[in-house]
């Protein structure tokens, strides 16, 4: 099995108690089987916080949300207990893992930071180079003629997406153009509606629909170009890998031309077009949307309609 990654892949690190967003807030996490033992054994005052604050369903082990939704074992000073107490090793699956991603092939892994995560946000919007990907882990690599021929086109799309002899409003004419994708003929208010139509998570989201309403373009600033493009290739990266469960590369393609022009819809209205408020929204857009399979499904469904 290939392990690959983004080249900027290995400059992560979690700013814990400096995070404003932290992913121990508002997200269920569940616990997976073997670090759940493992807590069963923790004795003394932490191990009677464990019993009290995991709760079982359907066979999953949870930690129990405080009323903010916070992770009982976070600290007011956003520090995690089972860090300091028992170290880096006694997190669950999920808590090593975030905001870390995956998309299998029959021999390949390709693994990114997601953007939900204020750090990795920042860390992929700041890249000043074309990203590319490199080999974590080298192994043979056997791929499908279906995996291969993806493979080789979501290069030719990274490559219009980094295409800087272009604004990043021709690379997504572009893109449009090499996926045969068309988006489909609404105002930004009617956008915003279909957003609002969707399960949301923050108040501050909404808001920003409200800002979509009343959106007139999607110019983006060029001292911005390079961050969106930066954008561009995370998404394009993250979902036309899901064209192979359901052959369905358009609407991928479409999906990654649509966030783009949203934010860049939204950041219009915003009181600075400056990096910080960029990566804000970005982080957001990607919590609301990307995380939530259902509203994730909404969009590729309408723009599968579009592209049918
Ligand atoms: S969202 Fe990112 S930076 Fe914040 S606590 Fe989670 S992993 Fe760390």
């Amino acid at each position: 099995m290939k392990l690959v990654a983004p080249d900027y892949y290995d400059k992560f690190s979690c700013i814990a108690d400096k995070c404003r967003h932290s992913c121990c807030v508002g997200w269920e996490i569940d616990i997976d089987e073997g670090t759940y033992e493992y807590y069963k054994t923790v004795s003394g005052d932490l191990g009677e916080a464990l019993k009290a604050n995991i709760s079982v369903c359907n066979g999953t082990a949870s930690f129990t949300l405080d009323e903010s939704e916070r992770c009982p074992f976070l600290e007011k000073n956003g520090l995690c207990r089972l860090i300091k107490e028992l170290g880096e090793g006694s997190l669950c699956g999920i808590c090593a893992d975030h905001p870390r991603f995956r998309s299998f092939y029959s021999e390949r892994t390709e693994i990114g930071l997601g953007l939900c995560c204020e750090a990795a946000a920042e860390l992929i919007l700041k890249q000043e180079h074309k990203v590319g990907l490199i080999t974590l882990e080298e192994d043979e690599e056997s791929l499908t003629k279906d995996e291969e021929y993806l493979l080789g086109y979501r290069n030719q799309l990274f490559a219009t997406a980094q295409d800087r002899e272009f604004t990043v409003e021709e690379r997504l004419e572009n893109l449009g153009f090499l996926g045969g994708t068309h988006l489909p003929e609404k105002s930004f208010a009617e956008w915003a509606d279909v957003f609002l139509s969707l399960e949301r998570l923050d108040e501050a989201w909404t808001d920003k629909l409200n800002l979509l309403k009343q959106a007139k373009a999607n110019a983006v600033p060029s001292s911005l170009e390079i961050p969106f493009e930066q954008l561009l290739v995370y998404l394009l990266y993250r979902h036309i890998p899901s064209a192979l469960d359901d052959g369905d590369i358009a609407s991928k393609i479409g999906f990654a031309v649509l966030s783009v022009k949203i934010i860049a819809a939204i950041l219009s209205e915003e009181e600075k077009q400056d990096f910080e408020t960029l990566a804000e929204l970005v982080r957001l857009y990607s919590s609301e949307i990307e995380y939530s399979d259902e509203n994730l499904n909404t969009i590729w469904d309408l723009l599968y309609e579009q592209n049918d």
